[in-house]
């Protein structure tokens, strides 16, 4: 039991498609600890399982919002502010790219490849944070989900690298427009975790493995982990860090080999 009351706090969770998502890890501290969840999906497909992860929680509301559309978001801050009147914590646990563009090489990334993964992975967090804006107050915070193909060149994760390091220089830029109203940005660079949007990586299973063996604590970090960052980042825990990039890897990204 983690001692923080969030009670009377309010959060928007955008990204869960089922119980192994990243998002679900961090709703699930968020609703321990007390704060009020609303949920975005991408779609009608996922509706299903969002109300069976939802239903044992009460104060839950869903809604339908895909993030790439405009209307989609406006609809969804309309919402947030019928329910909760403002918002503290946002979670942007959202990615994509095209399948193709993670097999082949990156030099034959395509423009519509480039364009959709970019799009997806980095601008929502800049749209999903404008239309936010007037619904965040002193101390609300924002996270949103990284990896370390953002800084070193991991095979086949390709134009998503690319995508990553975007919205990690995006997370700067709104930290640094978003700090005066005294609204944190930061995010949270986690470990391979086994999710649906992992299952899309080509050789996901051997770069699991060899993370775990490389990494100093011999082992994955967990999506559970990667909740308790979430919690600390997002609530009065981090009022100090704004536009920041947090590992929860097992201390994997610092290592370059390991000897037998
Ligand atoms: P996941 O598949 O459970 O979640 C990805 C979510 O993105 C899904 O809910 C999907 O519906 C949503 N999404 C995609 N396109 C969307 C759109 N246009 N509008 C709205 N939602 C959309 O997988 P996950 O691993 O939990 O991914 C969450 C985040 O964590 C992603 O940004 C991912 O890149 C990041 N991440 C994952 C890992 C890992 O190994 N699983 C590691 C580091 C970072």
């Amino acid at each position: 039991m983690i001692g923080i009351d969030l009670n009377g706090k309010t959060a928007l969770v955008m990204g869960v498609a089922n119980a192994r998502s990243l998002g679900w890890a961090i709703a699930q501290k968020l609703l321990e600890a007390g704060a009020r969840v609303g949920f975005s999906y991408q779609g009608e497909r996922l509706k299903s399982e969002l109300e069976k992860l939802t239903g044992g929680h009460s104060g839950t509301w869903i809604q339908q919002a895909d993030a790439t559309s405009e209307d989609d978001l406006s609809a969804l801050f309309a919402k947030v502010k019928e329910e909760f009147g403002q918002l503290d914590y946002l979670v942007h646990s959202i990615g994509f790219a095209p399948r193709e563009a993670m097999e082949g090489r990156f030099l034959d990334t395509t423009p519509q490849d480039w364009n959709t993964a970019m799009s997806v992975s980095a601008y929502t967090l800049v749209s999903i944070a404008r239309h936010a804006e007037p619904l965040l107050r002193e101390g609300s915070s924002i996270v949103s989900l990284t990896y370390h193909a953002s800084q070193q060149v991991v095979p086949k994760y390709n134009v998503m690298g690319v995508a990553k390091a975007a919205l990690e220089a995006s997370t700067r830029y709104l930290a640094s427009e978003l700090g005066a109203a005294g609204v944190r940005v930061n995010c949270i660079s986690a470990g391979p975790m086994r999710t649906i949007a992992a299952r899309s990586i080509p050789g996901f299973g051997s770069m699991y493995d060899k993370a775990a063996a490389a990494a100093p604590l011999g082992r994955n970090a967990t999506a559970e982990e990667v909740g308790k960052l979430a919690l600390f980042l997002l609530s009065d825990l981090g009022s100090g860090i704004t536009g920041e990039v947090v590992y929860v890897d097992a201390g994997a990204h610092i290592m370059t080999m390991k000897l037998d």
